[in-house]
């Protein structure tokens, strides 16, 4: 390895090229596959000694407005957070595209298609469309951190947030990337004057001004994209390829024995038209490859008209319409030979997710599952976390998982449906991301629903990071939040009968019931996670 040069996973690489723009701040919520983005800003700034905040946030939504509060107060900032996180920030992130941003604001974000770990495959690139703000999607840890950079700059140029897609294969794999400066030094830009704030007011008067301006700077967010070298164009044979972001790999490896076929390598968006229509015009047929959603492909349509060439891709059929782009999948849509691979379930005994030994959830299902066995369909809603594996025998105690926070609203909106006993069972840290809204809506409605909190103390399912609220602060927001009826249980083999008798006792108390399984997680409590120097709770601060 040459100096300044390291092996770096795509995340590792965000948080070098954020550090090396000279952030002030980097804020998050633990999500795979975006974790390690933060993680890696607090190990450099703890080896660098250098002046960061880079401390987990409560959800997505926080994390993004402090670093739009930090932006604004003129420093450059970076937020991360996985995909469907960014439904939590969408409406500050939507709203900053109106008010700008002062000091550049770079929202990196990790989509997940194949769901390796997520529930569903949205596309981050439709968030940026939709909002109206310029896109990079690099293709390479190098480019993810190169781009990082570029994204801070584009972010103060346009006075707008830039966001930088990332996908897990890229994400989660390592490359050789040579950076900018040391790794720990960096340059650090002067803060920036304060910006005018009847900009930053969104009341209708101001967000119609603002919205105006955004509309007025799409040309120069297209001319932007129009000259980035990396949207490469090659014009030879009649077939066409308009590769994006990672998909641009899959083409790469086969070029060298294709000189005929023409291309078009697409990182930034808004798609650069000029080099696309010229694509269009010069082939026969264009197959499209694109990670996630069929975003270029169906503007692709919009662009050409009812009467232009042969778009391929995954609307048509000729790529899978779901997962993520596979070399053989590609292959066979260019009419190559596919060779015959094992099924990655017959190569791989397949290995399903499991609680670990030992796990405090365990024995809170154990007890859940007999309280309510004499019931004969209780609702059972859980959230997301280690202990969804709930629903997995020997439990099956949990029969519902949506979203981040989920399980007490829908808890308290299946009672009012009559459904009796309901019980939910969520996290502390899930329930400090945005389960107390839920709660406090159920306590004031005096539902009648049984909440139980999984107080591991740790955010266990991405690693083990700090919690908010886990303790005796967690009973005192209960208690603080008007609840009365709060019991305490220690989930361990030997309070097994007493647990159940606990539950069962909540389960038929009119009102709101809530019982706290205090123990934490043995994973976290063993491995204290070196990336943080420190155990799971409380939250691992790190800063000079
Ligand atoms: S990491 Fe912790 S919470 Fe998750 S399954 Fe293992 S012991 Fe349980």
């Amino acid at each position: 390895m040459k100096k300044n040069q390291l092996l770096l996973l795509g995340d590792e690489a965000v948080a070098y090229g954020a550090f090396h723009a000279g952030i002030g701040g980097a804020f998050s919520y633990p999500g795979t596959p975006a974790t390690e983005i933060l993680e890696t800003v607090q190990a450099i700034v703890r080896e660098a000694g250098a002046d960061v905040w880079c401390r987990w946030s409560a959800n997505e939504k926080a994390a993004y407005e402090e670093a739009l509060g930090m932006s604004y107060a003129g420093r450059r900032a970076l937020v991360s957070m996985k995909h469907v996180g960014l439904n939590v920030a969408a409406d500050p992130f939507v709203n900053s595209a109106l008010t700008g941003v002062n000091g550049g604001l770079v929202l990196a974000c990790g989509d997940d298609p194949g769901m390796h770990s997520s529930q569903n495959e949205q596309d981050s690139r439709f968030y940026a469309d939709f909002a109206k703000v310029p896109c990079l999607e690099p293709a390479s840890q190098q480019e993810a951190y190169d781009l990082t950079l570029h994204a801070f700059e584009l972010s103060e140029k346009l006075g707008l947030p830039v966001l930088v897609r990332l996908t897990t294969r890229l994400a989660h794999t390592r490359a050789g990337v040579s950076l900018r400066f040391d790794p720990g030094s960096r340059e650090t830009p002067p803060p920036k004057p304060l910006p005018d704030p009847s900009d930053w007011t969104l009341i209708p008067a101001n967000a119609k001004r603002r919205f105006r301006r955004l509309l007025s700077l799409q040309p120069a967010l297209l001319e932007w994209s129009e000259k980035l070298p990396l949207n490469e164009l090659r014009l030879a044979g009649p077939r066409g390829i308009l590769a994006c972001g990672l998909g641009w790999n899959l083409v790469a490896e086969l070029l060298p024995d294709h000189p005929e076929w023409s291309y078009c390598r697409i990182v930034s968006y808004p798609v650069p038209v000029d080099k696309v229509r010229r694509l269009a015009d010069h082939c026969d047929d264009v197959l499209v490859l694109e990670e996630g959603y069929p975003l270029v492909e169906r503007q692709l349509h919009g662009l050409l008209g009812p009467h232009g060439i042969a778009v391929r891709g995954r609307l048509s059929g000729d790529l899978p319409e779901d997962g993520e782009l596979i070399p053989e999948a590609v292959r066979a849509a260019l009419g190559l030979p596919v060779p015959k691979v094992r099924p990655v379930g017959e190569a791989v005994v397949p290995r399903p997710p499991l609680l670990c030994k030992g796990c405090p959830h365990a024995d809170t299902f154990r007890a859940i599952a007999e309280a309510t066995a004499p019931y004969e369909n209780p609702g059972m809603f859980s959230d997301i976390g280690c202990y969804t594996l709930g629903a997995f025998p020997p439990y099956r105690a949990v029969k519902s998982c949506v979203d981040m926070g989920a399980s007490i609203a829908m808890a308290h909106g299946a009672s009012r449906g009559g459904l009796r006993p309901v019980l939910c069972t969520i996290g502390d840290s899930t329930f400090a991301h945005s389960g107390i809204p839920p709660l406090l809506d159920a306590l004031r409605s005096q539902a009648d629903i049984t909440v139980v909190i999984l107080d591991n103390g740790t955010v266990a399912m991405t690693g083990a990071q700090g919690t908010m609220l886990s303790g005796e602060p967690l009973l005192q927001l209960l208690r603080g939040l008007g609840a009365q009826d709060v019991a305490v249980i220690e989930p361990l083999p030997k309070n097994h009968s007493k647990n159940v008798e606990t539950i069962r006792r909540a389960l038929e108390s009119p009102g709101v019931s809530i019982v706290v399984a205090q123990r934490p997680c043995i994973h976290a409590k063993e491995q204290p996670c070196g990336a943080c120097s420190g155990t799971a709770s409380p939250q691992r601060e790190v800063r000079p």
